[in-house]
C-alpha cells in the first residue's frame, strides 16, 4: 500500500516480553536515520498487517531520535489489534506508522507532578517521568497492576528508586486507593493518569485541592 505524506516506514529492530501479556517493541528507521521528534505523552498510529490501525504510546526518552519504544498489552476480548501485534509481528518486519501525535501533553511548568498509572497505562507516563527527571522537575509515580507479573517496564522504572511507588492489587488486598492519593496531593500538583476506566474515574471524581483542569487523562 502507498505511504501517505507524513507516514513513516519503520522496522521492528527488537521485540520481547515486557510483562505478562505485554510486548515491548523497538521501532527504527530502516536506513538508520533519525526519527521525527516526539513529546512525552505522544502516540503512533500503527498500521497492522491485518488491516487494523491502533494507537500505541511512545515509552522511551523523548530526546532519543534513533528509536521509538512501544508497549502493547494483549486485550481480551478485542477486535484483533493487540492480538495481531502479539501473534503476527516479528523482529525485522516493516511497520507503517503515522508520525507521532500528542493528545496527552505534559504541562511543562507545573510545581510538581503526580503520575498515576494502571497496567499498560504506564506507557505514556514512562516518557513523562523520563522528561521530568531530565528536566529536574519534582515528580512521583504510583503504578498499579493486578499482580507483580503484570508490572511492565520494571527495569526502566526501578532506577528511579523511591520516586516510584508500586501497588499490586493481590498483595495490597485491593485496588489502588486512588481517591486517597488525589486527596493527599497539594494544590499546585498536576496529576497525569492513564489506565483502566475505573481508575481514571476514581481520580477524576475524588475530592481534593487539585482542580479538574490540573487532572489530565
Ligand atoms: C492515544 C492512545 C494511546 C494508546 N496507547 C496504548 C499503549 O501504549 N499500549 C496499549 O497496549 N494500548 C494502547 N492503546 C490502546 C490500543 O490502541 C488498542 O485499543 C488496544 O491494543 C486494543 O486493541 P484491540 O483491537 O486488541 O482491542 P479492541 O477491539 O480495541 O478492544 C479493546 C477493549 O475494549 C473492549 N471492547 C471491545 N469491543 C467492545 C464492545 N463492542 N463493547 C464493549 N467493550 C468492548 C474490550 O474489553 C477490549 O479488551 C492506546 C489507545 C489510544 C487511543
Amino acid at each position: 500500500m502507498a505511504q501517505a505524506p507524513g507516514e513513516l516506514s519503520l522496522r521492528i529492530a527488537d521485540m520481547g516480553a515486557e510483562a505478562r501479556d505485554v510486548l515491548r517493541l523497538e521501532l527504527v528507521d530502516p536506513r538508520g536515520g533519525d526519527l521525527p521528534v516526539f513529546e512525552p505523552g505522544a502516540h503512533l498510529d500503527v498500521h497492522l498487517p491485518n488491516g487494523l490501525v491502533r494507537q500505541y504510546s511512545l515509552a522511551n526518552d523523548a530526546r532519543e531520535r534513533h528509536r521509538y519504544v512501544i508497549g502493547v498489552g494483549r486485550a481480551a476480548p478485542g477486535r484483533g489489534g493487540s492480538a495481531c501485534v502479539h501473534t503476527e509481528l516479528r523482529p525485522g518486519m516493516a511497520l507503517r506508522c503515522g508520525a507521532p501525535v500528542n493528545h496527552f501533553p505534559l504541562v511543562p511548568d507545573a510545581p510538581r507532578y503526580l503520575f498515576i498509572a494502571g497496567g499498560i497505562g504506564i506507557t505514556p507516563i514512562l516518557s513523562m517521568v523520563r522528561w521530568c527527571e531530565a528536566a529536574g522537575r519534582p515528580w512521583r509515580l504510583v503504578y498499579a497492576a493486578r499482580n507483580r507479573s503484570r508490572l511492565a517496564f520494571y527495569e526502566d522504572l526501578a532506577p528511579f528508586g523511591g520516586k516510584v511507588q508500586w501497588h499490586c492489587d493481590d498483595e495490597a488486598g485491593g485496588p489502588l486507593p486512588a481517591a486517597r492519593l488525589v486527596a493527599e496531593a497539594g494544590a499546585g500538583t498536576h496529576i497525569y493518569c492513564c489506565g483502566p476506566a475505573p481508575l481514571m474515574e476514581a481520580v477524576r471524581d475524588a475530592p481534593g485541592a487539585v482542580p479538574a483542569a490540573a487532572r489530565h487523562f
